[in-house]
């Protein structure tokens, strides 16, 4: 029998990365004619990109995606759901991911984020799928005062913005499946994902957009200004400092992750955590000058910005240490220069 996947929020941004990775990849990870579901509620996800994937899945001589339209909160779907795919496991991204919007709402992530995550781990349970890999972020760390950076895994957890919560809850309602009924998983703490697929085809599209990247492409396209948030930070420009990875070194430890899964079995249940990111920090006015390098011959001028008060919720330095990930999954970032997330992007801004 050919193997079965699931794929929770296969309809967003880091995702739908994912998922054509896995296409165009699967037969040299071992996938050969896997039969993808692709569960997602569309609320913020995009139909378009399920209809891209569901053909590419077939120009790859892949069986066609089944499709779930399908909310983590609604717990009976979800298990018939799980109970139709029998995946062999289940890739997690599914989940309300702004910041400044968690402030706000912070019930709405708890109830979207925690509990639809619960009700996931509860209908995997049930129909017998016991891996999972799952995606975390750099924001359950917040501010981790006198830590050295870059962060591994092992700095101390606590984070500053009811997102950061409730990945970090997420990550606990993990711990407690694998104790329970043996779960095995893979964690991965992405910092911060930029850039877009090498084929044109994905891109970054949140509605509204909140992240750095895409609204400054933006602004810098309509002769507007970028609002920096924040200039007396305690780093070197007094802007954040983020490690921005390329969505398509996630993609591609997602596909390491899967594979080393089964690897981990035999070591017992206890979830493998890694930290996805490049080592390097850029603060935001470094992003800025980066995106004018890349934008001059586009747009012939530079890019302008104001500077604005703090953003609530903000971290001010988040590196990672991805050490772990390059010695266990053999994981390298090769996509992740400033200067391919920044063309990637806007290639696709464009579009
Ligand atoms: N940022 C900014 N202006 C914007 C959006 C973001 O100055 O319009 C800053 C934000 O305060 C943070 C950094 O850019 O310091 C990265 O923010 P983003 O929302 O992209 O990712 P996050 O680190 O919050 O996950």
């Amino acid at each position: 029998m050919p193997p079965s996947l699931l794929i929770t929020g296969a309809a967003g941004y880091i995702g739908s990365h994912c998922v054509e990775a896995l296409i165009r990849q699967a037969s040299a990870y071992g996938l050969q004619g896997v039969q993808l579901h692709l569960l997602d509620d569309l609320s913020t996800g995009h139909r378009e990109f399920l209809e891209k994937l569901c053909a590419l899945a077939e120009s790859h001589r892949l069986p066609r995606p089944v499709i779930h339209e399908v909310s983590l909160t609604d717990r009976p779907a979800l298990e018939q759901a799980l109970k139709q795919a029998r995946p062999e496991a289940v890739l997690h991204f599914a989940a309300l991911i702004s910041v400044a919007e968690s402030v706000q709402q912070p019930d709405r992530y708890v109830r979207n984020n925690v509990e639809g995550s619960q009700n996931l781990f509860r209908a995997m349970q049930k129909s017998g799928c016991q891996r999972l890999v799952f995606s975390s972020t750099a924001a359950v760390y917040g501010n981790p005062a006198g830590a050295h950076l870059p962060l591994p895994e092992s700095t101390p957890v606590g984070p500053v913005n009811p997102y950061g919560e409730t990945k970090l809850a997420m990550e606990n309602a993990i711990a407690e499946a694998a104790r329970e009924w043996g779960l095995h998983s893979v964690i991965f703490r992405y910092f911060n994902a930029a850039g877009a697929s090498s084929s044109g085809l994905f891109g970054e599209w949140h509605e509204p957009e909140t992240h750095l990247i895409p609204l400054l492409l933006r602004a810098a396209a309509r002769g507007e200004k970028l609002k920096v948030f924040g200039s007396d930070y305690d780093t070197r420009d007094g802007t954040c400092v983020r490690d921005y990875i390329h969505v398509e070194d996630l993609a591609c430890a997602h596909l390491l992750g899967l594979k080393a899964l089964r690897a981990f079995e035999s070591q017992g249940a206890a979830a493998q955590v890694f930290n996805l990111g490049t080592a390097r920090g850029t603060s935001v006015l470094e992003v800025i000058r980066a995106a004018e390098a890349v934008l001059k011959k586009d747009l012939g001028r530079g890019v302008g910005y104001d500077i604005h008060p703090r953003r609530p919720g903000d971290s001010a330095v988040l590196v990672a240490d991805s050490a772990r990930a390059r010695e266990i999954l053999g994981w390298e970032p090769v996509h992740s220069s400033m200067e391919n997330i920044l063309r990637t992007a806007w290639e696709w801004e464009r579009r």
